[in-house]
């Protein structure tokens, strides 16, 4: 694996010359929010920032896409193919979590039984530039207690780690050593590896909070009608925030768009949240009341996602903690199930 030394007062200009050659994403201060946006002056992309405030996932699995187009002619229907091809991108800064998020992802798009041509299509042509934290952002943080850490690669083409004076950018797969040329030629020395190490395990030991995640699948299997279920939902207003702002979440509708002789396929988010989302045509509603609705997203993430994939579908970046208006805390439902 290649490994460069980056000075600190160099990284906008090579934010500025990749994003010179290609689209460039990265956090910018966005009124009062740190979102993802185009980026060509590289110093407008944040260096120091905690988390975007929505998950990067719209990249590969956009909030609404149309996957075909159609019209209606005087002998039967022309289609005009797949959706519009995407060009080669750069998402520059992703925090480890959410790089960890396309790597969950890539399980449920990419499988053998299933390929999404429009999600392999964006997430082939993105290059994912990942930055460690090296100090938890938010208290809400549980990326240890799911899989990840602070420093993981998983998901990225390049992680790059603040050692102080300098980054240490590491080339983790062929896309991001296609990157090589824009990150000059200081090679990172074993003395870059070893301060990388420590500030990994400083940062993985600041996070303090931890969920049995594991530990609570016995229970998860066994126990699908235990009352528990009765009483995590009870306050929720099916809003469907925690699901729109989670990075693994992906349940999705699809619906036709007509107008006149024109129409198109759009695929848009849905969320396991809302009653619409399993009301049958005949009216019928198998997840009827909102404690079949949590119960879904919690094994979703904990049991059914394990079963299927190996992983859980939860990368701990605890945004739907912070975003719940009701202040339901997937954290807390693990640990109470822990105790039960
Ligand atoms: S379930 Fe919550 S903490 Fe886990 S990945 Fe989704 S938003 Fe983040
Ligand atoms: S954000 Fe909170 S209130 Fe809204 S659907 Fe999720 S758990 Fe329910």
């Amino acid at each position: 694996m290649e490994k460069r030394l980056i000075k600190k007062d160099v990284l906008a200009g090579i934010i500025g010359r990749i994003a010179g050659d290609m689209n460039l994403f990265a956090p910018v201060l966005d009124e009062d929010n740190v979102l993802f946006e185009p980026v060509k002056d590289g110093n407008t992309a944040l260096a120091n920032y905690k988390n975007t405030k929505n998950a990067p996932k719209a990249f590969f699995f956009p909030r609404s896409e149309t996957l075909m187009r159609y019209a209606r002619k005087e002998k039967g229907m022309e289609f005009a193919g797949l959706g519009e091809e995407a060009g080669q991108a750069v998402l520059f800064g992703v925090r480890p979590c959410d790089a960890r998020s396309f790597a969950l992802l890539d399980l449920l798009f990419d499988q053998e039984k299933y390929k999404d041509p429009y999600y392999i299509d964006k997430r082939g042509k993105t290059t994912v530039v990942a930055m460690s934290c090296t100090k938890p952002p938010y208290s809400t943080c549980f990326c240890t207690s799911v899989g990840g850490s602070p420093t993981s690669a998983d998901g990225a083409d390049i992680l790059l780690t603040d050692l102080g004076d300098a980054y240490l950018a590491e080339f983790l797969t062929d896309k991001g050593a296609a990157l090589l040329k824009y990150f000059g030629d200081v090679k990172a020395d074993a003395a870059a590896d070893k301060k990388k190490e420590e500030i990994a395990a400083a940062s993985a030991g600041e996070i303090k909070t931890t969920i049995p995640a594991r530990e609570i699948k016995a229970f998860l299997d066994a126990n699908f009608e235990h009352p528990f279920w009765d009483t995590i939902h009870r306050k929720c207003l099916a809003c469907g925030t925690c699901t729109f702002m989670c990075p693994t979440c992906h349940c999705f509708d699809i619906q036709d768009e007509v107008k006149g002789a024109d129409g198109k396929r759009i695929r848009n988010w849905d969320s396991c949240m809302f009653p619409l989302f399993t009301k049958e045509t005949s009216g019928h509603n198998p997840r009827p009341t909102q404690k079949e609705r949590w119960r879904q997203r919690f094994m979703h993430k904990f049991r059914y996602y394990v079963d299927m994939f190996g992983p859980i579908a939860c990368v701990g970046c605890g945004r739907c903690v912070m975003s719940c208006p009701v202040n339901i805390d997937i954290r807390k439902i693990a640990q109470d199930i822990s105790k039960l």
